[in-house]
């Protein structure tokens, strides 16, 4: 991670979001902005991800340009997937825009994707890069949460409840399916926030046979109205609408009903946790970088910030928490 060739030798920062957005990802821009300021380098913005490194799209930044954004959900520097990036052709151009604008070092604000390309680029043209971690999924190993969550997660919680609402006055059975394909972070934590009777994660494949004994249990103990939270990567194989026919055939006294919360899961105000972490992983990355730091990523463990190799950060897996799924177990009697 360290390399005294780098040491000092950062003058001029590049930062950039990519991948999908998070909430909280403007907090860290703003952080990044001015701790660069304080410690008298430079910064330069680049728009639409790897795509502005490729384009040229760039604005020198100062302390003045990220006022009043900490609040903003989504990132005023723009996302992009950009293909281009992944072809050594493209990664060329992008290397042309950053000796044009003389960029020395690179934060990338993103997921695993925007890591693993930050990892090659890095390979490649030996430019220092620090990750910060911008997701709402929480499935970044190396952090114990990921720039969004915190909001994606209270966002979740307030649809539910209203959710709830419906469900409890129409003795209705709702399956509301959350955000994560690859993790049940979302979907585990939602789900015992909004006291959900079943959570159907990535990680572990109830099966249908059980959540159809589960409900059927819950309707003869009295429960006249449920709500199942289920990943959208959940290993029974089936999407949420296969899910609700199934258990709609099997419990004819149930009202079925089908919630997608979709995209609004990324927007919002962040949270006051995630403007404060992304604050602090944004101070942390252009100090990693100027103490001649690289190739790695900012994580959040015991409330402190700590650095992860970048390959590490990206093979890793961040595993869910299976007292969390105990607790869930417990709770949904
Ligand atoms: P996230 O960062 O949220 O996981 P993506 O997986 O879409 O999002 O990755 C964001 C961008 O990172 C991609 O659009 C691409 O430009 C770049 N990227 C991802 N994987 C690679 C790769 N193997 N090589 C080069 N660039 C990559």
């Amino acid at each position: 991670m360290k390399n005294p060739k780098y040491m000092s030798s950062v003058k001029r920062i590049g930062v950039l979001t990519s991948g999908g957005d998070a909430p909280g990802m403007n907090a860290a821009v703003r952080a990044v902005v001015r701790t660069a300021a304080f410690l008298k380098l430079e910064s330069v913005a680049i728009y639409q991800g790897y795509q502005g490194l490729i384009d040229d799209k760039t604005q020198i930044m100062n302390p003045r340009s990220v006022n009043n954004i900490i609040n903003k959900g989504g990132t005023i520097l723009k996302s992009a997937r950009c293909s281009e990036f992944r072809s050594i052709e493209g990664r060329k151009k992008a290397f042309e825009t950053i000796k044009k604008h003389k960029i020395d070092s690179l934060i990338i604000i993103g997921g695993d994707g925007s890591f693993t390309g930050a990892m090659i680029f890095q390979s490649e043209f030996k430019i220092p890069v620090i990750g910060i971690p911008g997701t709402i999924d929480n499935d970044i190993f190396g952090t114990s949460h990921t720039i969004g969550y915190d909001t994606a997660l209270n966002t979740v919680i307030d649809a539910i409840d209203k959710i709830r609402d419906t469900a409890i006055s129409h003795n209705r059975l709702f399956f509301v399916e959350v955000m994560g394909r690859d993790a049940g972070h979302i979907a585990l934590n939602t789900g015992i926030g909004a006291g959900a009777e079943e959570i159907l994660i990535p990680e572990e494949n109830m099966g249908l046979e059980r959540l159809l004994e589960s409900l059927s249990r819950s309707e003869k103990s009295g429960k006249s109205s449920s709500i199942v939270v289920i990943a959208e990567g959940d290993k029974t194989g089936k999407n949420v609408f296969d899910i609700a026919e199934y258990i709609e055939k099997n419990m004819p006294n149930y009202d079925v009903r089908v919630s997608v919360l979709g995209h609004m899961q990324r927007g919002g105000r962040p949270t006051c946790f995630d403007r404060v972490l992304a604050s602090r992983m944004g101070v942390k990355a252009v100090e990693y970088l100027n103490e001649g730091k690289s190739n790695a990523m900012v994580g959040l463990k015991e409330d402190e910030i700590i650095l992860t190799p970048l390959e590490k950060a990206i093979k890793g897996k961040s595993e869910i928490n299976k007292d969390l799924v105990r607790v869930s177990d417990i709770l949904s009697l």
